[in-house]
């Protein structure tokens, strides 16, 4: 089992190109995310971090409750290409068309005049300490939102190499049938569906990617397929929206048979924005959220 990121810049690139060819309408925003899932990619060749382990019988504890591998809180950061990465970040977002370039500066003064600690800022999203980002935006006079956006960003590609190691706990000959994330048990942001109607998850925190069961909702874990559909638009193929009627959530679904681009799950996520608002105006509900809202 494989998070499926790891991609090159390159590659990235490339994907980002063939989705802004076939919808202009998401140049800038691709042209923005773009840069940053590469500055990610990039980061991780400095990143170093020591492997979490767990012991043999925490381990068959965890499998007989049916318990994902860690709290968030035990996720490894390795402070200093995280640091790097977070004011890449600001620079990228500072040039980006978005909301967020006012917040960026102010971000920057405050963090040289020492008014923030980044080291703190990544220990409180690992700590879903909302609260937390709530005052320090307010104190520093930004949204919340772009601070928890840019920490939660800095710190994406030491999550992604913590979950990448701990996968290796994680039994391949007993499925793991649950809709969260068998090693972080964060909900999951996008899915796909691949060769042999092989169906995957891909986590919203630390992108661990999961086979799943086809016929079943991964928030309510309904399994009745007559409480289960999906929609799709007749010019996108390669998507579909599959809605529960128990819970009323939906989860965008990526039918990689259909693509002729490598999968990012990331960048499907971003790139179908789209298809939330509709499902909003169907009055459905997102199943996949992040612990911090970013
Ligand atoms: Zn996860
Ligand atoms: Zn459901």
């Amino acid at each position: 089992m494989t998070t499926n990121q790891g991609l090159s810049a390159d590659q990235i690139q490339t994907a980002v190109e063939t989705i802004k060819r076939n919808r202009p309408a998401y140049g800038s925003l691709l042209d923005f995310y773009g840069q940053v899932f590469s500055a990610q990619e990039e980061s991780k060749n400095s990143v170093q971090l020591d492997p979490v382990l767990i012991a043999d019988e925490v381990l068959s504890a965890k499998r007989q409750e049916r318990l994902p591998l860690i709290d968030l809180a035990e996720f490894k950061i390795d402070i200093t290409p995280a640091a790097e990465l977070f004011h890449k970040l600001c620079r990228i977002s500072e040039k980006a068309d978005s909301e967020m370039v006012s917040s960026v500066l102010t971000i920057g003064e405050a963090l040289n005049s020492n008014q923030l600690d980044l080291e703190t800022l990544f220990k409180a999203i690992l700590e879903v300490d909302d609260a937390f980002f709530e005052t320090t935006a307010k104190r520093i006079g930004v949204a919340g939102q772009a601070l928890a956006f840019l920490t939660y960003s800095s710190i994406n590609p030491c999550i992604v190499m913590c979950a990448e190691q701990l996968s290796t706990y994680l039994k391949t000959d007993t499925p793991w049938k649950e809709g969260y994330c068998p090693v972080c048990g964060c909900l999951p942001a996008v899915s796909a569906l691949e060769d042999e109607g092989g169906r995957f998850l891909f986590c919203s925190f630390c992108w661990h990617r999961w086979q799943a069961p086809r016929v079943r909702c991964p928030f309510c874990g309904n399994a009745d397929n007559q409480k289960l559909h999906y929609f799709f638009d007749e010019k996108e193929k390669e998507y579909r929206v599959d809605v529960c009627d128990s819970c009323n959530k939906y989860i965008k679904t990526v039918d990689t048979r259909k693509i002729d681009r490598p999968l990012y799950p990331p960048l499907e996520q971003v790139s179908t924005l789209h298809l939330d608002i509709i499902a909003r105006e169907k009055g459905l509900e997102s199943g996949s959220h992040l612990p911090i809202d970013v």
